[in-house]
């Protein structure tokens, strides 16, 4: 039976390993929804290349309503070769433009959390990385992928000018700060905003819009600006520098994919993109891993999934307010590996490979632990 405070999550596994890994992510919602203390309805609905295949757009009507029904929105991955050749507006991958368009996902939240087994994984020295965990906040619907003017023109001499514009407003600027401050008071308190003041004007408008918003109502968090090219050396040379860093979309674009490399494994990343709040208090909101719909193993009961299980880790906590709950899921993820128990994409030397169903089920069994 339904009960009436039952979150209502929807799940969209999508294509390639989307579906693979979804499926762990489900085990893992069954095992609260029979364990612990809130409830869920959990739905499913088509996106990518399979909604292309069923219904002959990579996101329905229907799934778009599903989605702005939901407390949030659990993404598997989309896309796949055998789609590459559609228009570009029927593409899977445009499924996740239109819900981030839709449902106004402003903040794009990329954690970057080493897991002590794995903190020999990266290309980084393990004493640099071994305990960190900082959050990457990048802009997502504003900025130079999306300002206006915008183009290419044939100048009278026959040559070409290329144009893209860096636009960002007050409200624009504020609203990602707000999440970043208030993401830093619920962790370590400090958040590094960062931009290039020193060259852009839109650059030193965010800077001064980051300062009086944390002057006027997060005084209690520690600020920092920083220039975008130093963060992308300091995220190598010492990130354990960093707890919350808050930045545009394209800076935000490559340093969190720096920040990504600092953990080792695409299979481990998870993400959110949130909205902004409303009357009632929650907000849009997407959680998603990282890594794409990986066609070379799909099928093959490989995929790591432990991506999808963090990202549904980072709903619990971001749009259900279940703290202890995300914590437990990202305790069992920690002990599996603590254990030796390893996908192919983070296998180590001497360990043999478990499947994307094997590494599930130990996730759950621990949490059956740990919650005994
Ligand atoms: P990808 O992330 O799918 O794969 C890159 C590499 O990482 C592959 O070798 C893959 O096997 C491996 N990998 C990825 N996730 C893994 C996991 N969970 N466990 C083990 N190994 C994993 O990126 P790609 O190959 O560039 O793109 C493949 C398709 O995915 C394309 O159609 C692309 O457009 C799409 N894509 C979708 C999303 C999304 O749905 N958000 C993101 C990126 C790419």
């Amino acid at each position: 039976m339904t009960m009436a405070s039952n979150r209502r999550v929807v799940l969209l596994a999508g294509d390639g390993i989307g579906p693979e890994v979804a499926n762990e992510a489900r085990r893992v919602v069954e095992w609260l929804d029979h364990r612990r203390s809130v409830g869920f309805d959990l739905s499913e609905a088509l996106i990518g290349g399979a909604a292309y295949e069923a219904t002959g757009h990579p996101l329905p009507d229907a799934t778009m309503e599903a989605a702005q029904g939901s407390d949030a929105v659990l993404l598997g991955a989309v896309g796949g070769p055998q789609w590459e050749a559609l228009d570009f507006s029927l593409r899977p991958e445009r499924a996740i433009l239109g819900l981030r368009k839709q449902l106004d996902l402003f903040a794009n939240l990329r954690p970057a959390k080493v897991f002590d087994a794995l903190s020999d994984a990266s290309s980084l020295k393990p004493e640099v990385l071994r305990g960190l965990d900082l959050m990457i906040i990048r802009e997502l619907t504003g900025g130079i992928y999306f300002g206006e003017p915008r183009g290419v023109e044939t100048l009278p001499d026959g040559t070409r000018r290329g144009v893209n514009t860096e636009v960002y407003t007050t409200p624009e600027i504020r609203r990602v700060g707000a999440v970043a401050f208030e993401l830093a008071r619920g962790r370590g308190g400090k958040v590094h905003s960062v931009e290039k003041a020193n060259v852009m004007e839109s650059g030193g408008l965010w800077r001064e819009e980051i300062q009086e918003l944390r002057d006027a109502d997060f005084a209690d968090v520690e600020l920092h600006h920083m220039y975008a090219d130093n963060c992308a050396m300091q995220l190598v040379r010492d990130p354990h520098q960093f707890d919350v860093v808050v930045t545009s979309n394209l800076f935000g674009d490559l340093l969190s994919d720096i920040s990504a490399q600092l953990t080792g494994s695409l299979g481990m990343l998870p993400s959110a993109s949130l909205g902004a709040l409303g009357s009632g208090g929650s907000r849009a909101a997407l959680y998603e891993p990282v890594h794409g719909s990986a066609p070379d193993i799909a099928g093959e009961g490989k995929a790591n999934p432990i991506a999808m299980v963090l990202s549904l880790a980072m709903l619990l906590r971001h749009s259900l307010e279940q703290d202890a709950d995300a914590e437990l899921i990202e305790r069992a993820v920690g002990n599996v590996l603590d254990s030796g128990l390893r996908t192919a994409d983070i296998l180590q030397p001497g360990l043999t490979p478990v499947s994307t169903g094997d590494m599930g089920r130990a996730i759950c069994a621990e949490l059956d632990r740990l919650a005994a």
